[in-house]
């Protein structure tokens, strides 16, 4: 495996925090620390205010209207692992805050594309913006590439695929590897690899005492499992060493259909027995999206298949379907295909609220069930404004188990679903949201009475109401509690970092 440089080499590179910033005049007299003035005074060029261009690009570029409307009083933009190491020393020394007051929170983010309020951006406290710290290597035998904790997966294919290889990473631009990564990663070749947090080598992080480490399956092994699914709550990383996959080229694309009882009828048989074990092609991967936009239903199939295979055998079931409106399939790099897919769909969207759920693969009349309460479920929130709605079925990564997840490993027969709504104005969130619930209760009601709900909820798609780290088991959550409160014994990252918390006890 490559290291770009040696960890003792990173922390001579650390600035001193000097004695002068270490007794700020506002502790003093008791005051709000004025945490932007002092970070800024450190880190100059890299503090960046809301009347400037850093700071309203790092705004508009998260991806739903929640995380775009909130303020943070400054944006860091590190470029250097020692950069957050420094930064972390600095908003973490508690001494500095006044005890009556509460201490300052800091986001961090990287893509921006998690949608819920407060996911990787924060009201008045400070947005660490990681997407400069986007760094890519190639180890010398192509087996590793090292990637920054910002990187944007987008600007990682490119790079990749002259030596016709990949990484495992997201299927739409604009997602980056801070969140895909920490939460799992359900990607183009997860039925072969599973998550992509399955196949990490290693995660450089800056922990609550701006310590570097490097985690791994030799070193910290604890703390590499645990950043497998457990998300911002241990560090910041500022690395990942990740397997690379031959790829030669991908097939695929969308296919729209007329959206009639009969088509959904047969979608749900062709989903059901794609997913039966003795039906797996680990290089195919397929979804089923049914959509409710500006009053219409839609029906539409992504089908992707990761090798440059024109209309492979195992879609002949979908390939074959009737009432097709329009297809884009078709030989792509993985870096065309992400591009392709970002062009079909908008940059940003307005408000949004989304809900997960996963299942064992039943029989296409429970699909239909399920597609069909789907449909009923729409009256209720049709008449919102600029309403949007997307029910998307695929499967779940059959993972190797090397994670924190709690999912059963080597299973192909797993189904996830995600629903998503986006729509204009706030005065509708209540609607949409219990809209939305209302759905996805009668649908674990269907789910529970065959016995086929796992109740997992995953990280990357769950809504924070859906709290998915409890979700893991009893004894992944204590083993997550346990390496907490090793690495970040004072609770910087519980308590002053907002995101998807360990579940409290
Ligand atoms: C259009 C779209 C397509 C998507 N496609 C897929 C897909 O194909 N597969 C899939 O699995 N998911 C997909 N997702 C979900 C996506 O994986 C999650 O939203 C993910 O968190 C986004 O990563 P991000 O870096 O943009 O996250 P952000 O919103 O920036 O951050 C998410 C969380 O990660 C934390 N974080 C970010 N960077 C770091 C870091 N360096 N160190 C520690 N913590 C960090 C943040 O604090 C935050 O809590 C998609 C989402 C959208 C909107």
């Amino acid at each position: 495996m490559a290291f770009h440089f040696s960890l003792l080499g990173i922390a001579r590179l650390i600035p001193a925090v000097t004695a002068a910033a270490a007794l700020a005049p506002e502790q003093r007299s008791n005051k709000p620390l004025d945490l932007c003035r002092l970070v800024g005074a450190h880190f100059p060029g890299k503090v960046w205010f809301a009347n400037s261009s850093e700071y309203v690009d790092s705004q508009e570029s998260y991806y739903t209207l929640q995380e775009r409307e909130l303020n943070p009083s400054c944006v860091f933009r590190p470029a250097l692992t020692a950069d957050v190491s420094a930064f972390v020393k600095l908003v973490a020394a508690n001494d500095r805050y006044p005890k009556n007051l509460p201490k300052p929170l800091f986001a961090v983010r990287s893509g921006g594309h998690t949608l819920w309020s407060g996911a990787a951006n924060v009201d008045g406290g400070i947005t660490v913006d990681m997407r400069g710290m986007n760094s890519f290597k190639l180890s010398a035998d192509k087996k590793t590439a090292s990637i920054g904790g910002g990187s944007n997966f987008i600007d990682v294919y490119p790079q990749l695929v002259p030596h016709n290889l990949t990484i495992l990473g997201a299927r739409m631009p604009g997602v980056a590897a801070g969140g895909f990564l920490t939460g799992g990663g359900k990607n183009f070749l997860a039925r072969k690899y599973g998550f992509a947090c399955d196949n990490i080598f290693g995660y450089e992080v800056v922990l609550a005492s701006g310590k570097v480490v490097y985690a791994s399956a030799s070193q910290n092994r604890d703390l590499w499992l645990a950043l497998k699914g457990g998300s911002n709550n241990f560090g910041i990383i500022t690395r990942f060493d990740v397997a690379t996959h031959p790829l030669l080229g991908m097939w695929g694309g969308i296919v729209g259909f007329e959206y009639t009882p009969d088509t959904l009828s047969v979608h749900a048989q062709a989903f059901s027995d794609w997913m039966r074990p003795e039906n797996v092609d680990e290089l195919s991967d397929v979804a089923i999206i049914l959509g409710f936009v500006n009053g219409s239903f839609f029906i539409e199939d992504s089908l992707f298949y990761s090798a440059p295979v024109v209309s492979p055998p195992v879609f002949a079931e979908f390939t074959k379907l009737p009432g097709v409106t329009a297809q884009s399939l078709e030989l792509r790099s993985v870096a065309e295909l992400v591009i392709f897919m970002g062009s079909i769909l908008p940059a940003t969207i307005p408000r949004s609220f989304e809900l997960v759920y996963a299942f064992h693969n039943p029989d296409a009349a429970t699909y239909l069930a399920l597609f069909q309460t789907w449909q009923a479920g729409i009256q209720q929130v049709q008449g919102v404004q600029g309403l949007q709605i997307q029910y998307l079925v695929q499967p779940m990564p059959v993972t190797n188990g090397t994670n924190s997840l709690g999912l059963p490993p080597h299973q192909p027969d797993i189904t996830m679903v995600v629903l998503t709504a986006a729509w204009d104005n706030t005065v509708d969130d209540d609607t949409v949201t219990k809209g939305l619930q209302a759905i996805v209760t009668r649908h674990e009601a269907i789910l529970d009475a065959n016995k086929l709900n796992i109740g997992y909820k995953y990280l990357n798609y769950a809504d924070v109401t859906q709290n998915p780290i409890s979700t893991y088991g009893a004894a992944n959550v204590a083993r997550l509690r346990a390496v907490s409160r090793k690495y970040d014994p004072t609770g910087l990252f519980q308590t002053r970092v907002p995101g998807y918390k360990l579940p409290k006890k």
